[in-house]
Formats: structure tokens, sequence, C-alpha cells
């Protein structure tokens, strides 16, 4: 069969950025699975994905407007060392639980820490890249009632 929606595929991917350096890959590890047509993988893969058999690969490069959007000098903003109350150890780099202006759950990245303030981004770490992506199909197959159901991939390590 193909892929199409609602099967359940597994895929070896490859990410690479326009610099050419491997950004994350399933490769050495085992396939990435998931149900087809969900929106468990990024738009423009799923796109481009649909239609392949077992054994197929492709290349597919993402513009940013089908990845993870362009990056957005909004999205940078200084949070006073006040707000921060509760929270032990601050480092650049990492990612906190904040909100956006209604008040949705956002993660941020944390890109500068001074005495009275941190500034973090909001912008998701991939914005702004055009994504180079090579993805093989490694199985494709008619997902269980349960899974549709619940529409995720049972495995064998799934608690339900
Ligand atoms: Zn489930």
């Amino acid at each position: 069969m193909t892929v199409k929606k609602d099967a359940v595929v597994e895929m070896h991917y490859t990410l690479k950025n326009d610099a050419g350096e491997v950004l994350d890959s399933s490769v050495g590890k085992d396939p990435m699975p998931f149900m087809h047509g969900r929106g468990h993988i990024i738009a423009g893969l799923e796109k481009a994905v649909e239609g392949m058999k077992v054994g197929e690969s492709c290349d597919v490069s993402l513009a940013p407007e089908d990845a993870y959007g362009f990056h957005d000098k909004e999205a940078i903003q200084e949070i006073p060392m006040e707000a921060l109350k509760g929270i032990d150890k601050l480092e650049v780099g990492m990612n906190l639980q904040s909100q956006d202006q209604h008040g949705n759950p956002v993660t941020v990245r944390v890109l500068k820490i001074t005495k009275k303030a941190i500034t973090v981004d909001a912008n998701h770490q991939l914005a702004g890249e055009t994504l180079h992506f090579n993805v093989s199909i490694e199985s494709v197959r008619e997902a269980t009632a349960d899974e549709l159901k619940h529409g995720h991939v049972h495995s064998a390590s799934c608690s339900h």
C-alpha cells in the first residue's frame, strides 16, 4: 500500500539546513512512526510523502513558509526578573514555559540573562530556515481500529 490518509508509516529522515549541516536524523535509530494526514509531521513533508511506497526515498526542500515560519522580531521579549520567581536556575539556551498575549502556553528559549531581566525568543528554533529533508519509507500499514480512535500510532512500548 502507499502512504495515504490514516496509514501508519515508519520513516527514516535526515534533516539538513541550507549550509548542509545535519540538524536531526533518525538514521542509526528506529524509524519515526506517524499516522499520515493527522498533522503529526510538518505539512509540507506530509504532502511530499503522500503516495510513496515502502523502499522509496525522496528529497524534500521546504521554504520557511512551508516549515516553521519566518523569524518574528516581535516574538523576542524581555521578562523582568521579578516575574521569574520560582525558577531556580536560569541558563542561556534553556527552554521555559511562558504565555503569549492571549494566555496560550508557549515555549520560549532564553537568549540573554542580565541582573534585571532575561530576553526570550518564542520563535521555533528552525524559524527562518529552509529545511532539506531526505526521507525513506520503511513500512506502511493500515491503522488499527484503536489507533484510528485515538488518532495516534500504538507501538510495542505503548502503555495502553
Ligand atoms: Zn492510544
